[in-house]
């Protein structure tokens, strides 16, 4: 029995759980708020301090980028931290993450790294409005990032930057990327898993949806070849720059012909939820096969697969259930606006039938806590028409 410590307690470290039993793995997770590590299903079981988990563990992982830069030397100096703690950095700063993409010439959106007022400056220079301003450390589902989009809101958007920056409690200095907003088409994800032997297994690339920054709606269906195969050259390049071992989630933005790279996830991630139910082998299996040393298992899309996220409720009309192929994923969180709580995965033999399907589930759920599914729901299916 392989045993596996995921530094992270939430729902993907709950994930893995339920895709390691059939494969005799023992899962448990170092809750980084509480430093005790946990059943990642039953928190109330604790196995003990960081410093226990290391010693029993096989294989050590992490289900989040933010982890602080001394557990992860406490992991690496044992050997078993698999990505490493250099990759699992780069996925936390995205000052670390645009150099890498430099260095793999891997195209993304023109961007300037700011310290100071005058850099600042210099990207109001450099860039076109509208721009983005990012934090580099600390960010995400939308959080720490500010839009300029008229000249006059520069000094007021620098301020509220500013006092961002002096309010970081992050143990290495907070930052800013400024980057050019992208007139994208679509915003795709493509995720993969690199194995210990260098094997390489990428899932189709996913179409995300996002509201109030926050991921809503996944999709899984078949896509043009030639960006499958621009999107698994990228995967290929970083991860062998990286020697990365485990699921890698790259974001893009589709601009006509060209993937740009928005970000990279050194984990499994929420726009891979959907392989579940739609593919052979899920991103938390093969992330596991992944660090473990295991073969890769099928990464093919089965059938179009559409996911939904649950955020801040802690229930849907359990009528959904009665549509075909639906599954349900609670994550046993307590309710809280703007939280993860849990997704919904809905499949069909054909796009058409997907699109059936998630217009009869979305016509069951909440516009107010689902705001935009009905909508994208009904586009889906006025295009398979
Ligand atoms: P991020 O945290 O980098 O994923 O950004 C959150 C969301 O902001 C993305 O999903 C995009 O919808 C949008 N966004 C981020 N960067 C850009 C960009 N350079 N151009 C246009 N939209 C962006």
């Amino acid at each position: 029995m392989k045993k596996v410590l995921v530094l992270g307690a939430g729902q993907l470290a709950r994930m893995m759980d339920l895709a390691g039993s059939p494969l005799n793995m023992d899962v448990k997770a170092f809750d980084v708020r509480t430093n005790k590590v946990v059943h990642p299903l039953a928190p109330e079981l604790i196995y003990g301090d960081l410093t226990d988990g290391i010693n029993n563990a096989d294989v050590i992982t992490a289900e989040f980028e933010h982890v602080a830069h001394d557990t992860l030397a406490q992991c690496e100096a044992s050997g078993k931290l698999l990505p490493s703690s250099q990759a699992i950095k780069i996925g936390g700063d995205r000052r670390l993450e645009k150099a890498l993409l430099e260095n793999c010439q891997v195209a993304n959106a023109k961007h300037v790294i700011i310290d100071s007022k005058a850099d600042f400056d210099k990207a109001i220079a450099a860039l076109n409005l509208p721009i983005i301003f990012k934090s580099a450390l600390e960010g995400y589902d939308g959080k720490g990032q500010w839009r300029l989009k008229s000249a006059e809101q520069a000094e007021q958007i620098w301020q509220e930057m500013y006092d961002f920056i002096a309010q970081s409690q992050a143990s290495v200095p907070q930052g800013i990327v400024a980057e050019q907003m992208v007139p994208f088409e679509r915003e795709l994800s493509l995720v993969g898993a690199r194995s210990t032997t260098g094997e390489i297994a990428v899932y189709p690339l996913t179409e995300n949806h996002h509201t109030n920054g926050i991921l809503s709606v996944s999709l899984a269906a078949p896509v043009c070849q030639s960006l499958q195969t621009q999107a698994h050259k990228v995967f290929t390049k970083l991860t062998e720059k990286l020697d990365y071992v485990g699921i890698l989630a790259i974001e893009f933005f589709q601009v006509g012909e060209q993937l740009l790279v928005n970000e990279i996830a050194p984990r499994v991630h929420n726009s891979g939820h959907w392989t579940q139910q739609g593919t052979d082998t899920c991103q938390f299996e093969n992330h596991l096969r992944a660090i473990c040393g295991l073969p890769l298992g099928n990464t093919e899309l089965n059938r179009p697969t559409a996911m939904i996220n649950i955020i801040g409720e802690d229930s849907v009309p359990t009528d959904v259930l009665a549509t075909p192929s639906v599954t349900m994923h609670w994550y046993e969180k307590e309710k809280r606006a703007g939280r993860k709580m849990g997704h919904i995965n809905i499949s069909g033999n054909t796009q058409a039938e997907l699109a059936q399907r998630l217009n009869a589930v979305a016509q069951l759920l909440d516009p107010k806590a689902f705001p935009e599914v009905a909508h994208f729901a009904a586009q889906y299916q006025e295009n398979q028409n």
